[in-house]
């Protein structure tokens, strides 16, 4: 999923300042499920903007929603009267939730309330642990399930380095080391023959490092 965090209260407060009218918009997906931008992260951040409002001596008037997912047009479709009434959305969803609500509502600002931090999934609650970065080429079924792109802090495709410690990265010595993390892997499968195929270098050209990609499912295209 796609995990964030919400942005400081100083930074948030600085970007509302001057809109006595805000929506705050949830989203009831990823953001839900990793503790930052869900109803209940909703409901603390209006508060957060009435009281700050009281605090500089106007009222500033908030109203909540969380909608199923602001990365869909039919969902964020429906927030149309919230919106309408507001200065300003708030968004709590992913930068990609915020760049569809600001598409879709192009006189409003909507301004971002989370930093969206990686894809992941968690560790243990309340930790995520990035785990893949949409290559567009993926090579899980040669590495036994761990991602060198995401997890090797040198992104080699034809590990390990030479550095790793006893298990761990040489550039973090916090953090596994994805290759040797692989090893072991292939070990247990009883592949570690996969070990020594060569992989030829990684297309970055299509893992976004050359603009936006787009994805297209041809034979699903209306014309
Ligand atoms: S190889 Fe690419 S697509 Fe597969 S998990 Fe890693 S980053 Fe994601
Ligand atoms: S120690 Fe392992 S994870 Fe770190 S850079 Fe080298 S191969 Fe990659």
């Amino acid at each position: 999923m796609i995990v964030g965090e919400r942005k400081s209260v100083t930074e948030i407060l600085e970007m509302t300042k001057g809109y006595d009218r805000i929506f705050v918009a949830g989203c009831g997906t990823c953001v839900t499920v990793c503790l930052a931008g869900g109803e209940k992260e909703v409901s603390v951040l209006s508060s957060l903007l009435k009281i700050n409002g009281k605090k500089q001596g106007h009222e500033v008037k908030v109203v909540e929603g969380t909608i199923e997912r602001q990365c869909e047009r039919e969902w964020v479709g429906e927030m149309k009267d919230k919106v309408r009434d507001a200065e300003a959305v708030l968004s709590m969803a992913c930068g990609i939730g915020v760049q569809l609500v600001a598409e879709m509502y192009p006189e409003k600002p909507v301004l971002p309330a989370l930093n969206t931090t990686l894809m992941g999934f968690p560790t243990q609650h309340a930790i995520w642990l990035e785990n893949c970065r949409a290559c567009g080429d993926c090579i899980l079924h040669l590495t036994g399930g761990i991602c060198p792109v995401t997890r090797c802090a040198k992104q080699l495709m034809n590990g390990p380095c030479g550095g790793s410690q006893n298990g761990k990265c040489e550039v973090d010595s916090q953090t596994d080391c994805a290759w040797a993390l692989i090893y072991y892997k292939l070990k247990a499968m009883d592949r570690l023959d996969w070990m020594s195929k060569i992989q030829p270098p990684k297309r970055w050209d299509i893992a976004g490092h050359s603009g936006p990609r787009k994805t297209v499912k041809e034979e699903e295209v209306v014309p």
